[in-house]
């Protein structure tokens, strides 16, 4: 009866290791089923359909760090302040200049770009301009609390002077805070919006939130806006949303 058991036991292991094509395999889907995303964390959240200044994650910027009313997820702007009392140490000084945007304000910049700026410009063709350096609503890692412009908004401010000493002071020391450029040269490849110097972005959280968006979000969530319908044709979400610097595509 024992020797029964026992090899009815032998069997059902072997079965379980044997129904996974490989360890590997079967080390990967337990991996997948351990992964969980915070609570917070939902759809509307990644495509900025809330209301962030009622989010009890989210603190108003001091006035001294920022050049307007901007919020952040309070992990990124502990951080943040961090950085900047060590940068002010070394002579740097950094100033925040835009923050979070939900998918209404992100919506504003858009329709001015393409209702009025590009106008002149054939739709598919005015898109891609747009894109050059502003977001569809919805796709936009600004939504998310975790990335900030610094001090201006040209890469040129950032190769000489003042600008180039703050911009290889975050360089050499953003990465110690878990600050990460998200649009780099596009010389090696990079997809998407054009190089900015600016944009920076709180990887801790801001790389479980792509892990999100690439998991949940598909090009029916990207809507509700005029020029909407080009965002598969353009490739929102594998070349813009993913367009970015590859260290934040390693990021672990
Ligand atoms: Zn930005």
């Amino acid at each position: 009866m024992e020797r029964i058991i026992l090899r009815i036991l032998l069997v059902c292991l072997l079965g379980g290791t044997y129904s996974c094509k490989s360890q590997v395999n079967c080390m990967n889907t337990r991996k997948t089923k351990l992964l969980k995303y915070p609570k917070y964390l939902d759809k509307d959240y990644v495509l900025g359909r809330f209301d962030y200044t009622k989010h009890s994650d989210f603190m108003l910027v001091p006035k001294d760090l920022s050049s307007k009313t901007i919020y952040l997820r309070k992990e990124v702007l502990e951080a943040f302040i961090k950085m900047s009392k060590q940068a002010k140490k070394e002579g740097v000084n950094l100033k925040i200049i835009s923050g979070t945007r939900d998918f209404n304000h992100q919506k504003r910049i858009w329709n001015y770009k393409w209702t009025d700026k590009y106008k002149h410009i054939p739709e598919h063709k005015r898109a891609k301009k747009i894109l050059e350096f502003s977001s569809m609503p919805s796709t936009s890692r600004h939504h998310w609390g975790t990335d900030m412009d610094i001090n201006d908004l040209e890469n040129s401010y950032f190769e000489k002077g003042r600008g180039k000493k703050e911009y290889q002071w975050l360089v050499k020391n953003a990465k110690n805070y878990g600050f990460y450029q998200v649009y780099t040269s596009k010389e090696y490849g990079r997809t998407g919006y054009n190089e900015e110097k600016w944009h920076w972005s709180y990887l801790p959280l801001s790389a479980i939130y792509l892990k999100y968006y690439n998991d949940k979000v598909n090009y029916k969530d990207i809507r509700d806006f005029i020029g909407s319908d080009y965002a598969k044709d353009l490739q929102m979400i594998k070349k813009y949303v993913n367009g970015v610097n590859k260290e934040i595509l390693n990021y672990k």
